[in-house]
Protein backbone atom coordinates (compact mmCIF):
# COMPACT_ATOMS: atom_id res chain seq x y z
CA UNK A 1 0.00 0.00 0.00
CA UNK A 2 1.84 3.01 -0.85
CA UNK A 3 -0.95 5.88 -0.24
CA UNK A 4 -1.14 6.99 3.39
CA UNK A 5 -4.93 7.27 3.96
CA UNK A 6 -4.79 3.55 3.08
CA UNK A 7 -2.12 2.67 5.50
CA UNK A 8 -4.21 4.39 8.34
CA UNK A 9 -7.58 2.87 6.76
CA UNK A 10 -5.69 -0.65 8.07
CA UNK A 11 -6.30 0.01 11.65
CA UNK A 12 -10.06 0.80 11.06
CA UNK A 13 -12.39 1.20 13.93
CA UNK A 14 -15.58 3.29 14.69
CA UNK A 15 -14.52 4.40 18.19
CA UNK A 16 -12.44 7.55 18.14
CA UNK A 17 -10.97 6.68 21.16
CA UNK A 18 -8.59 4.24 19.39
CA UNK A 19 -8.07 6.50 16.43
CA UNK A 20 -4.42 8.07 16.46
CA UNK A 21 -5.86 11.43 16.68
CA UNK A 22 -8.63 11.69 19.01
CA UNK A 23 -8.12 15.20 20.49
CA UNK A 24 -6.77 16.90 17.24
CA UNK A 25 -10.33 17.30 15.38
CA UNK A 26 -12.35 18.05 18.44
CA UNK A 27 -15.55 16.94 18.24
CA UNK A 28 -15.45 15.13 15.32
CA UNK A 29 -16.11 11.39 15.64
CA UNK A 30 -15.49 9.85 12.35
CA UNK A 31 -15.83 9.83 8.83
CA UNK A 32 -19.11 8.66 7.30
CA UNK A 33 -19.83 7.61 4.20
CA UNK A 34 -22.74 10.09 2.70
CA UNK A 35 -24.30 7.20 0.68
CA UNK A 36 -23.82 3.76 2.57
CA UNK A 37 -23.24 5.46 5.92
CA UNK A 38 -20.23 3.24 6.97
CA UNK A 39 -17.70 4.82 8.92
CA UNK A 40 -14.01 5.14 8.93
CA UNK A 41 -11.29 6.94 10.84
CA UNK A 42 -10.51 10.11 10.78
CA UNK A 43 -7.56 9.88 8.42
CA UNK A 44 -6.69 11.87 4.88
CA UNK A 45 -9.06 9.98 2.12
CA UNK A 46 -12.26 11.14 0.73
CA UNK A 47 -13.91 7.80 -0.80
CA UNK A 48 -15.80 4.95 0.55
CA UNK A 49 -14.15 1.59 0.80
CA UNK A 50 -17.12 0.09 0.42
CA UNK A 51 -19.07 2.18 -2.19
CA UNK A 52 -17.09 4.78 -3.02
CA UNK A 53 -19.34 7.43 -1.91
CA UNK A 54 -18.04 11.11 -1.08
CA UNK A 55 -17.09 10.58 3.17
CA UNK A 56 -17.96 13.66 5.09
CA UNK A 57 -16.89 14.27 9.38
CA UNK A 58 -19.54 13.21 11.56
CA UNK A 59 -19.45 14.73 15.12
CA UNK A 60 -20.40 14.26 18.69
CA UNK A 61 -21.54 17.52 19.26
CA UNK A 62 -21.96 19.11 22.37
CA UNK A 63 -25.03 18.34 24.52
CA UNK A 64 -26.40 19.97 27.12
CA UNK A 65 -27.25 23.92 27.78
CA UNK A 66 -27.77 25.79 24.17
CA UNK A 67 -27.35 29.27 25.75
CA UNK A 68 -24.00 28.03 27.42
CA UNK A 69 -22.61 27.13 24.21
CA UNK A 70 -23.89 30.41 22.59
CA UNK A 71 -21.77 32.31 25.51
CA UNK A 72 -19.14 30.09 24.89
CA UNK A 73 -18.73 31.69 21.04
CA UNK A 74 -20.28 35.05 21.59
CA UNK A 75 -16.91 35.47 23.58
CA UNK A 76 -14.60 33.74 20.95
CA UNK A 77 -12.48 35.32 18.26
CA UNK A 78 -13.98 37.50 15.49
CA UNK A 79 -13.17 34.85 12.92
CA UNK A 80 -14.37 31.08 12.01
CA UNK A 81 -12.30 29.89 15.55
CA UNK A 82 -15.43 31.08 17.13
CA UNK A 83 -17.22 27.90 16.19
CA UNK A 84 -14.36 25.61 16.72
CA UNK A 85 -16.36 23.49 19.20
CA UNK A 86 -18.75 22.38 16.36
CA UNK A 87 -15.59 22.30 13.66
CA UNK A 88 -12.94 19.30 13.07
CA UNK A 89 -10.41 21.06 14.45
CA UNK A 90 -7.93 21.08 17.87
CA UNK A 91 -9.72 23.27 20.87
CA UNK A 92 -6.59 25.32 20.46
CA UNK A 93 -6.93 26.36 17.06
CA UNK A 94 -7.19 29.97 17.40
CA UNK A 95 -3.52 29.97 18.78
CA UNK A 96 -1.83 28.19 15.82
CA UNK A 97 -0.67 29.93 12.46
CA UNK A 98 -3.34 30.28 9.89
CA UNK A 99 -5.31 33.22 8.42
CA UNK A 100 -8.59 33.43 10.57
CA UNK A 101 -10.94 34.04 8.28
CA UNK A 102 -14.33 34.34 8.94
CA UNK A 103 -16.66 37.29 10.80
CA UNK A 104 -17.71 38.58 7.51
CA UNK A 105 -20.11 41.19 7.53
CA UNK A 106 -23.56 40.56 7.06
CA UNK A 107 -24.90 43.79 5.20
CA UNK A 108 -28.52 44.71 5.87
CA UNK A 109 -29.40 45.57 1.72
CA UNK A 110 -32.37 48.08 2.09
CA UNK A 111 -31.66 49.69 -1.42
CA UNK A 112 -31.03 46.41 -2.87
CA UNK A 113 -34.43 44.91 -1.50
CA UNK A 114 -36.16 48.24 -2.28
CA UNK A 115 -34.84 47.73 -6.24
CA UNK A 116 -36.41 43.99 -6.54
CA UNK A 117 -38.99 44.20 -4.21
CA UNK A 118 -37.83 42.37 -1.36
CA UNK A 119 -40.43 43.21 1.70
CA UNK A 120 -39.25 40.82 3.80
CA UNK A 121 -36.02 42.12 4.81
CA UNK A 122 -32.30 41.36 2.27
CA UNK A 123 -29.25 40.75 3.45
CA UNK A 124 -25.79 40.40 2.01
CA UNK A 125 -23.22 37.56 3.21
CA UNK A 126 -20.34 39.67 2.04
CA UNK A 127 -17.05 37.27 2.14
CA UNK A 128 -15.30 39.35 0.18
CA UNK A 129 -14.00 40.42 3.54
CA UNK A 130 -11.79 37.26 4.41
CA UNK A 131 -7.74 37.34 3.73
CA UNK A 132 -7.84 36.49 0.39
CA UNK A 133 -11.33 38.11 -1.09
CA UNK A 134 -13.10 34.98 -1.29
CA UNK A 135 -14.76 32.89 0.70
CA UNK A 136 -12.04 29.52 0.13
CA UNK A 137 -10.32 30.82 2.73
CA UNK A 138 -12.54 29.50 5.35
CA UNK A 139 -12.15 26.34 3.86
CA UNK A 140 -8.49 26.22 3.12
CA UNK A 141 -7.92 27.41 7.08
CA UNK A 142 -9.96 24.18 8.12
CA UNK A 143 -8.07 21.60 5.44
CA UNK A 144 -4.64 23.20 6.20
CA UNK A 145 -5.39 22.18 10.35
CA UNK A 146 -6.00 18.18 8.89
CA UNK A 147 -2.88 18.67 7.13
CA UNK A 148 -0.94 19.62 9.83
CA UNK A 149 -2.43 16.95 12.04
CA UNK A 150 -1.74 14.15 9.53
CA UNK A 151 1.82 15.25 8.71
CA UNK A 152 0.99 16.03 5.11
CA UNK A 153 3.92 18.81 4.04
CA UNK A 154 2.90 19.96 0.89
CA UNK A 155 -0.66 21.89 0.44
CA UNK A 156 -2.31 21.39 -2.98
CA UNK A 157 -5.43 22.30 -4.69
CA UNK A 158 -6.88 22.05 -7.91
CA UNK A 159 -8.86 25.36 -8.19
CA UNK A 160 -11.06 27.55 -10.52
CA UNK A 161 -8.98 30.78 -9.37
CA UNK A 162 -10.01 32.08 -6.19
CA UNK A 163 -8.55 28.55 -3.93
CA UNK A 164 -4.99 29.04 -5.83
CA UNK A 165 -4.64 32.26 -3.82
CA UNK A 166 -6.28 30.40 -0.59
CA UNK A 167 -3.97 27.49 -0.11
CA UNK A 168 -0.77 30.06 -1.28
CA UNK A 169 -1.42 32.36 1.47
CA UNK A 170 -2.28 29.90 4.02
CA UNK A 171 0.50 27.56 3.38
CA UNK A 172 3.31 30.68 3.39
CA UNK A 173 1.48 31.81 6.95
CA UNK A 174 1.56 27.87 8.43
CA UNK A 175 4.80 26.90 6.74
CA UNK A 176 3.63 24.67 4.33
CA UNK A 177 5.36 24.13 0.82
CA UNK A 178 2.88 24.54 -1.69
CA UNK A 179 2.10 23.90 -5.46
CA UNK A 180 -1.59 24.76 -6.89
CA UNK A 181 -2.91 24.11 -9.85
CA UNK A 182 -5.31 26.05 -12.05
CA UNK A 183 -7.10 26.33 -16.02
CA UNK A 184 -4.32 28.57 -17.95
CA UNK A 185 -6.90 31.04 -19.17
CA UNK A 186 -7.80 32.49 -15.52
CA UNK A 187 -8.34 36.03 -14.90
CA UNK A 188 -4.95 38.01 -14.53
CA UNK A 189 -5.98 38.87 -10.68
CA UNK A 190 -6.15 35.13 -10.06
CA UNK A 191 -3.09 33.94 -11.33
CA UNK A 192 -1.04 37.08 -9.39
CA UNK A 193 -2.42 36.34 -6.44
CA UNK A 194 -1.94 32.63 -6.93
CA UNK A 195 2.07 32.89 -7.34
CA UNK A 196 2.39 36.05 -5.04
CA UNK A 197 2.45 34.52 -1.73
CA UNK A 198 5.63 32.18 -3.09
CA UNK A 199 4.62 28.66 -3.00
CA UNK A 200 4.66 26.55 -6.80
CA UNK A 201 2.04 27.69 -9.02
CA UNK A 202 1.22 25.19 -12.33
CA UNK A 203 -0.75 26.31 -15.45
CA UNK A 204 -2.73 23.09 -17.08
CA UNK A 205 -3.46 23.42 -20.32
CA UNK A 206 -7.28 22.78 -19.87
CA UNK A 207 -10.72 23.50 -17.95
CA UNK A 208 -10.71 22.89 -14.26
CA UNK A 209 -12.66 19.03 -14.90
CA UNK A 210 -9.51 18.47 -16.18
CA UNK A 211 -7.28 20.39 -14.04
CA UNK A 212 -9.05 18.07 -11.13
CA UNK A 213 -8.78 14.61 -13.16
CA UNK A 214 -4.58 15.29 -13.27
CA UNK A 215 -4.67 16.03 -9.34
CA UNK A 216 -6.24 13.30 -8.62
CA UNK A 217 -3.84 10.93 -10.90
CA UNK A 218 -1.45 12.88 -8.79
CA UNK A 219 -2.91 11.72 -5.28
CA UNK A 220 -2.74 8.02 -6.50
CA UNK A 221 0.81 8.45 -7.59
CA UNK A 222 3.97 7.90 -5.61
CA UNK A 223 4.67 11.46 -6.46
CA UNK A 224 1.77 12.88 -4.59
CA UNK A 225 3.03 11.21 -0.83
CA UNK A 226 2.89 13.44 1.77
CA UNK A 227 0.74 15.79 -0.40
CA UNK A 228 -2.22 17.33 1.35
CA UNK A 229 -5.05 18.31 -1.78
CA UNK A 230 -7.49 20.48 0.51
CA UNK A 231 -10.42 19.80 -2.33
CA UNK A 232 -9.19 16.19 -2.80
CA UNK A 233 -8.13 14.01 -0.28
CA UNK A 234 -8.85 16.55 2.47
CA UNK A 235 -12.24 17.35 0.82
CA UNK A 236 -14.12 15.96 4.09
CA UNK A 237 -12.35 18.37 6.43
CA UNK A 238 -11.97 21.75 3.71
CA UNK A 239 -16.16 21.09 3.32
CA UNK A 240 -16.99 21.51 7.29
CA UNK A 241 -15.31 24.88 6.12
CA UNK A 242 -18.26 26.05 4.75
CA UNK A 243 -20.90 25.26 7.76
CA UNK A 244 -19.01 28.39 9.37
CA UNK A 245 -21.19 30.42 6.61
CA UNK A 246 -24.45 29.02 8.45
CA UNK A 247 -23.33 29.88 11.73
CA UNK A 248 -22.60 33.16 11.07
CA UNK A 249 -25.49 34.15 8.96
CA UNK A 250 -27.90 32.74 11.86
CA UNK A 251 -25.71 34.37 14.87
CA UNK A 252 -25.48 37.56 13.21
CA UNK A 253 -29.19 37.55 13.03
CA UNK A 254 -29.71 37.26 16.38
CA UNK A 255 -29.13 33.35 16.76
CA UNK A 256 -32.50 33.17 13.68
CA UNK A 257 -32.20 31.50 10.53
CA UNK A 258 -33.98 33.61 7.35
CA UNK A 259 -36.35 32.26 5.28
CA UNK A 260 -34.50 31.75 2.23
CA UNK A 261 -31.03 31.62 1.27
CA UNK A 262 -29.36 32.28 -2.18
CA UNK A 263 -25.87 29.97 -2.88
CA UNK A 264 -23.70 29.96 -5.51
CA UNK A 265 -22.67 26.51 -7.18
CA UNK A 266 -19.50 25.49 -8.32
CA UNK A 267 -19.16 21.70 -6.76
CA UNK A 268 -22.00 22.23 -4.75
CA UNK A 269 -19.85 21.50 -1.48
CA UNK A 270 -20.73 25.23 -0.07
CA UNK A 271 -24.43 24.79 -0.69
CA UNK A 272 -24.41 21.41 0.80
CA UNK A 273 -22.68 22.53 3.90
CA UNK A 274 -24.29 25.17 4.94
CA UNK A 275 -27.80 23.41 4.99
CA UNK A 276 -25.05 20.92 7.31
CA UNK A 277 -24.56 23.79 9.25
CA UNK A 278 -28.19 25.19 9.58
CA UNK A 279 -29.31 21.45 10.72
CA UNK A 280 -26.67 20.94 12.71
CA UNK A 281 -27.67 24.90 14.56
CA UNK A 282 -31.35 23.45 14.93
CA UNK A 283 -30.11 20.01 16.36
CA UNK A 284 -27.50 21.96 19.28
CA UNK A 285 -30.95 24.03 20.13
CA UNK A 286 -28.68 27.08 19.51
CA UNK A 287 -31.93 28.68 16.74
CA UNK A 288 -35.58 27.50 16.86
CA UNK A 289 -36.36 25.00 14.21
CA UNK A 290 -38.26 26.99 11.55
CA UNK A 291 -38.24 26.15 7.91
CA UNK A 292 -35.77 27.59 5.34
CA UNK A 293 -35.57 27.47 1.35
CA UNK A 294 -32.09 27.26 -0.21
CA UNK A 295 -31.62 28.58 -3.57
CA UNK A 296 -28.79 27.59 -5.72
CA UNK A 297 -27.43 29.92 -8.55
CA UNK A 298 -25.40 28.89 -11.66
CA UNK A 299 -24.00 30.65 -14.70
CA UNK A 300 -26.39 29.85 -17.67
CA UNK A 301 -22.92 29.00 -19.43
CA UNK A 302 -22.51 26.18 -16.52
CA UNK A 303 -25.44 24.95 -15.44
CA UNK A 304 -25.84 21.38 -15.11
CA UNK A 305 -27.27 21.26 -11.59
CA UNK A 306 -29.81 24.21 -12.63
CA UNK A 307 -30.60 21.76 -15.88
CA UNK A 308 -31.47 19.10 -13.84
CA UNK A 309 -33.33 20.39 -11.61
CA UNK A 310 -35.73 22.40 -13.83
CA UNK A 311 -35.59 19.15 -15.73
CA UNK A 312 -36.44 16.74 -12.12
CA UNK A 313 -33.43 14.75 -12.83
CA UNK A 314 -32.15 13.09 -9.99
CA UNK A 315 -28.71 12.74 -11.91
CA UNK A 316 -26.59 15.76 -13.14
CA UNK A 317 -24.75 15.47 -16.91
CA UNK A 318 -21.68 17.17 -16.80
CA UNK A 319 -20.88 20.33 -19.79
CA UNK A 320 -18.31 22.00 -20.91
CA UNK A 321 -18.44 25.57 -19.24
CA UNK A 322 -18.15 28.67 -21.12
CA UNK A 323 -19.15 31.69 -19.10
CA UNK A 324 -17.43 34.60 -17.30
CA UNK A 325 -18.11 33.40 -13.59
CA UNK A 326 -15.05 31.30 -13.38
CA UNK A 327 -14.78 30.89 -10.25
CA UNK A 328 -18.01 28.51 -10.52
CA UNK A 329 -17.03 26.46 -13.41
CA UNK A 330 -17.02 23.44 -12.73
CA UNK A 331 -18.85 21.04 -15.52
CA UNK A 332 -18.78 18.32 -13.46
CA UNK A 333 -19.94 19.32 -9.87
CA UNK A 334 -19.06 16.30 -7.19
CA UNK A 335 -21.83 17.18 -5.28
CA UNK A 336 -24.70 18.49 -7.70
CA UNK A 337 -26.88 15.57 -7.13
CA UNK A 338 -26.45 16.38 -3.32
CA UNK A 339 -27.41 20.44 -3.96
CA UNK A 340 -30.54 18.60 -5.82
CA UNK A 341 -31.94 17.23 -2.81
CA UNK A 342 -31.29 19.83 -0.24
CA UNK A 343 -33.21 22.44 -3.08
CA UNK A 344 -36.02 20.23 -3.54
CA UNK A 345 -36.38 19.31 0.35
CA UNK A 346 -36.35 22.88 1.68
CA UNK A 347 -38.36 23.80 -1.09
CA UNK A 348 -35.94 26.07 -2.83
CA UNK A 349 -34.79 25.81 -6.28
CA UNK A 350 -31.82 25.95 -8.49
CA UNK A 351 -31.80 28.66 -11.59
CA UNK A 352 -29.12 30.20 -13.93
CA UNK A 353 -28.45 33.68 -15.53
CA UNK A 354 -26.45 34.74 -18.64
CA UNK A 355 -23.57 36.39 -18.59
CA UNK A 356 -25.53 40.04 -19.24
CA UNK A 357 -27.45 39.59 -16.40
CA UNK A 358 -24.21 38.62 -13.94
CA UNK A 359 -22.50 41.72 -15.40
CA UNK A 360 -26.06 43.37 -14.89
CA UNK A 361 -26.11 42.53 -10.83
CA UNK A 362 -22.46 43.18 -10.45
CA UNK A 363 -23.47 46.72 -11.47
CA UNK A 364 -26.69 46.52 -9.50
CA UNK A 365 -25.29 45.38 -6.49
CA UNK A 366 -22.61 48.05 -6.42
CA UNK A 367 -24.51 51.24 -7.17
CA UNK A 368 -27.22 49.90 -4.40
CA UNK A 369 -25.02 48.92 -1.71
CA UNK A 370 -21.33 49.90 -2.47
CA UNK A 371 -20.20 46.36 -2.25
CA UNK A 372 -17.99 45.40 -5.36
CA UNK A 373 -19.15 41.46 -6.37
CA UNK A 374 -17.10 39.20 -8.22
CA UNK A 375 -18.83 37.70 -11.21
CA UNK A 376 -20.08 34.64 -8.39
CA UNK A 377 -22.38 37.61 -6.41
CA UNK A 378 -23.35 38.64 -10.19
CA UNK A 379 -25.18 35.25 -10.27
CA UNK A 380 -26.23 34.86 -6.92
CA UNK A 381 -27.78 38.55 -7.35
CA UNK A 382 -29.15 38.14 -10.75
CA UNK A 383 -30.73 34.76 -9.80
CA UNK A 384 -31.99 36.33 -6.71
CA UNK A 385 -33.58 38.73 -9.26
CA UNK A 386 -35.22 35.81 -11.20
CA UNK A 387 -36.20 34.38 -8.46
CA UNK A 388 -38.36 37.24 -7.11
CA UNK A 389 -39.56 38.08 -11.35
CA UNK A 390 -41.01 34.60 -11.57
CA UNK A 391 -42.29 34.46 -8.26
CA UNK A 392 -40.25 31.34 -7.28
CA UNK A 393 -38.93 33.23 -4.07
CA UNK A 394 -41.23 34.96 -1.59
CA UNK A 395 -40.15 38.47 -1.16
CA UNK A 396 -42.41 39.01 1.64
CA UNK A 397 -39.91 36.32 3.72
CA UNK A 398 -35.99 37.36 5.20
CA UNK A 399 -33.86 36.68 2.50
CA UNK A 400 -30.17 36.18 2.79
CA UNK A 401 -27.76 36.18 -0.84
CA UNK A 402 -24.00 35.35 -0.19
CA UNK A 403 -21.28 37.24 -2.37
CA UNK A 404 -18.58 35.13 -2.18
CA UNK A 405 -15.71 36.84 -4.26
CA UNK A 406 -13.90 40.31 -4.82
CA UNK A 407 -14.99 42.17 -8.25
CA UNK A 408 -11.13 43.28 -7.70
CA UNK A 409 -10.52 39.95 -8.97
CA UNK A 410 -12.59 39.94 -11.68
CA UNK A 411 -12.03 43.36 -13.36
CA UNK A 412 -13.10 42.76 -17.20
CA UNK A 413 -16.38 41.32 -16.22
CA UNK A 414 -17.15 45.07 -15.96
CA UNK A 415 -14.48 47.33 -17.51
CA UNK A 416 -16.43 48.06 -20.57
CA UNK A 417 -19.52 49.91 -18.56
CA UNK A 418 -17.40 50.81 -15.38
CA UNK A 419 -15.45 53.99 -17.11
CA UNK A 420 -14.81 57.60 -16.49
CA UNK A 421 -17.71 59.44 -16.49
CA UNK A 422 -15.53 62.30 -18.63
CA UNK A 423 -12.14 62.94 -19.20
CA UNK A 424 -11.17 66.86 -18.99
CA UNK A 425 -8.87 69.68 -18.97
CA UNK A 426 -8.40 70.40 -15.02
CA UNK A 427 -10.31 73.75 -15.64
CA UNK A 428 -13.93 74.57 -14.62
CA UNK A 429 -15.09 75.35 -17.91
CA UNK A 430 -14.08 72.03 -19.18
CA UNK A 431 -16.04 70.47 -16.64
CA UNK A 432 -18.81 72.83 -17.74
CA UNK A 433 -18.70 71.95 -21.30
CA UNK A 434 -18.39 68.37 -20.22
CA UNK A 435 -21.66 68.80 -18.93
CA UNK A 436 -21.32 67.92 -15.51
CA UNK A 437 -22.08 71.31 -13.68
C1 LIG B 1 -15.29 28.12 -4.88
C2 LIG B 1 -16.26 29.20 -4.93
C3 LIG B 1 -17.62 29.02 -4.64
C4 LIG B 1 -18.31 27.71 -4.27
O1 LIG B 1 -17.67 26.57 -4.61
P1 LIG B 1 -18.26 25.10 -4.28
O2 LIG B 1 -17.32 24.24 -5.04
O3 LIG B 1 -19.65 25.04 -4.78
O4 LIG B 1 -18.16 24.92 -2.82
C5 LIG B 1 -18.42 30.12 -4.65
N1 LIG B 1 -17.95 31.35 -4.95
C6 LIG B 1 -16.66 31.57 -5.22
C7 LIG B 1 -16.22 32.95 -5.52
C8 LIG B 1 -15.76 30.51 -5.20
O5 LIG B 1 -14.47 30.76 -5.47
ZN1 LIG C 1 -20.27 4.02 1.23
Amino acid sequence: MRRKGLAIMAVYTADRTDSPYATAFGPAAALSCRECGTRFPLSPIFACQECFGPLEVAYDLPTGDPEALRRQIEAGPASIWRYAPLLPVPADVATKRNLHPGWTKLVKADNLARELGITGGLHVKDDSGNPTHSFKDRVVAIALEAARTFGLTTLSCSSTGNLAGAVGAAAARAGFRSCVFIPHDLEQAKVVMAAVYGGELVAIEGGYDDVNRFCSELIGDPVGEGWGFVNVNLRPYYGEGSKTLAYEIAEQLGWRLPDNLVIPIASGSQLTKIDKGLQELIKLGLVEDKPYKIFGAQAEGCSPVSAAFKAGHDVVRPVKPDTIAKSLAIGNPADGPYVLDIARRTGGAVEDVTDAEIVDAITLLARTEGIFAETAGGVTVGVLRKLVESGQLDPAGETVVLNTGDGLKTLNAVEATARPTATIRPTLAAFREAGLA
